[in-house]
């Protein structure tokens, strides 16, 4: 049978990934293609999802955002990176900073230069060659078009959506508000014909983005498209989320402060602070979460904390027949690195460079899926180090995580660094070196070996290129301005009422 054009796309759900997908493809495919989104205020979204990573910014740059109406809009603050406390042991911190830390040359990259000089006595801290770790330890930070700094933002979830819808409909987006409440799918192929509301309206296409959120309503729920589970290696499997008032100026990092069961995080925004208390279920009850949530939280609640139950996992195929999954209809990894929105962006940047014009054919779907579940392992390996590094003994459930079995993948990564201080970044990878190396030194992994090439430096030659490499962060910290009255210069919030 021939395989129908696509021409109808039509999106299900209005959270981050129903907008996020809705502006990038008015954007690019606009004139070629329909697109309707259909979501429900009754439902509403997950709410939560408000730290972010770099490649938003690229991300935004693809859509023509212009940053400060984008800062503006979502209360948005900047994030240099993020600092994780009580990780390796009880009462440690450590950066896992954006950006590059050093220089590395073509032979060897730049820790190794460092272990030698930590060998000779002077190499001080990694991050210490790390210039977004030093302006978020002074809590400094400026932008400006061409601005070298690695950094990526704070926002606020409900507005950003809110802000990207401002974006999709002017542009040529139709939005339907109400509920699904069947998917009707074509008798023998099973491919998706239209979308029922409950007021019996229908919404028919070609292609059908499944961004209903945990539900997958359309590619788990009717499709039946299974979910492989990874709670074995990731065991947290809830979150009580609470906005509190600021108790102080906006820090320019995401914080992540392990407890016995899992960790909370602190996001701050222009005007509030997100907050989060992750946990395992299995060794935590709600009601005690809730209590030493509520007692570890800095600032006033605006609202009592809610429950999110997760599981973490991936859906075994992204897209199936004419259904593509996206956001957390296609997997979750919890939240410890700030993925989830990157992994939305890239889905959807994938599906406008292959776009199936002329049909679904499996090829085109193959790639997909594949791509989609080599970026999934690599986030997933990436948040087991924080787990699996740990020397913590204080709770069972740090020793259930010491103690896990871990991925071959991520095994063989961790014993290369061990033995030979050696990193590496593959295709489709979103984790530079730098940021495994921040992660393993920080978890307190010691090369017992390095590359010997700084060795044949002339004698005081190393001293003084890392000198320079400080001198040179210290003078550009010099330049930039306190984080929080930047933002206020730069882009204050215009709204403030969510
Ligand atoms: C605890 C937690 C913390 C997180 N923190 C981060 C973070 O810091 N950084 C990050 O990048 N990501 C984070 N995430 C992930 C992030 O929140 C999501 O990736 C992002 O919000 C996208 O969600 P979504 O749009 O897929 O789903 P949702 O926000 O749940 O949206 C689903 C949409 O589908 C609609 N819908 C569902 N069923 C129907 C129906 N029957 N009829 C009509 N409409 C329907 C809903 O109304 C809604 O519009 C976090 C997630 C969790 C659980």
């Amino acid at each position: 049978m021939e395989a129908t054009k696509v021409k109808r796309v039509v999106i299900a759900g209005g959270g981050t990934a129903g907008w996020i997908a809705a502006a990038a493809l008015i954007k690019h495919l606009g004139p070629l293609i329909d697109i309707t989104l259909v979501e429900s205020d009754e439902i509403g979204t997950i709410g939560v999802g408000e730290s972010t990573i770099p490649t938003t910014r690229a991300f935004h740059g693809f859509l023509g955002i212009y940053e400060q109406a984008f800062v503006r809009a979502t209360q948005a603050t900047f994030k240099l990176g993020i600092e994780f406390e009580n990780w390796g042991k009880v009462g440690d911190r450590y950066f896992h900073a954006f950006g590059s830390v050093g220089k590395s040359v073509w032979m060897a990259d730049f820790q190794h230069f460092w272990l030698e000089a930590c060998a000779q006595g002077f190499g001080g801290p990694y991050t210490d060659y790390s210039l977004e770790a030093q302006a978020a330890k002074a809590n400094r930070f400026e932008t400006h078009e061409g601005a070298t700094i690695g950094y990526a933002y704070h926002l606020n979830a409900t507005a950003y959506a809110k802000f990207l819808r401002g974006l999709a409909e002017p542009a040529g987006v139709k939005r339907v508000e109400g509920k699904i409440k069947r998917i009707l799918q074509h008798p023998e192929t099973g491919f998706v014909e239209a979308l029922e509301q409950e007021s019996g309206a229908r919404i028919e296409g070609d292609l059908f983005l499944d961004c209903t959120g945990f539900r997958a309503l359309l590619s788990g729920q009717t499709l039946g498209v299974g979910y492989e589970d990874w709670s074995r290696w990731l065991a947290t499997d809830a979150a009580l989320a609470v906005q509190t008032e600021s108790t102080g100026p906006a820090v320019p990092y995401t914080r992540a402060i392990a407890h016995e069961a899992g960790w909370r995080w602190r996001i701050p925004l222009q005007h509030r602070v997100g907050n989060g208390f992750v946990y395992c279920s299995d060794h935590m009850s709600e009601d005690e979460a809730r209590t030493k949530f509520l007692a570890a939280i800095e600032g006033k609640p605006l609202f009592d904390p809610r429950l999110i139950r997760f599981k973490a996992g991936v859906r075994d195929k992204s897209w199936t027949k004419n259904v593509i999954a996206m956001g957390l209809a296609s997997g979750f990894i919890e939240p410890l690195e700030s993925t989830s929105i990157h992994l939305i962006m890239i889905a959807v940047t994938r599906l406008i460079q292959g776009f199936p014009f002329d049909g679904v054919t499996d090829p085109v779907r193959e790639r997909f899926n594949a791509q989609s579940r080599r970026e999934m392992e690599h986030i997933r390996d990436f948040i087991i180090l924080h787990y699996k590094l740990t020397e913590r003994d204080d709770s069972p459930f740090w020793r259930r995580c010491r103690d896990m079995d871990i991925p071959d993948s991520l095994a063989e990564r961790i014993a290369l660094f061990h033995d030979n201080a050696m990193a590496y970044q593959g295709n489709d990878e979103m984790f530079r070196i730098d940021s495994w190396i921040m992660v393993m030194l920080g978890q307190g992994v010691w090369p017992k070996s390095y590359h010997r090439l700084a060795q044949m430096m002339e004698p005081g030659q190393l001293q003084r290129a890392l000198s320079d490499l400080k001198a040179g962060i210290a003078q550009q910290l010099t330049k930039l301005p306190d984080h929080q009255k930047f933002v206020q210069a730069y882009a204050p919030a215009t709204d403030v009422s969510n």
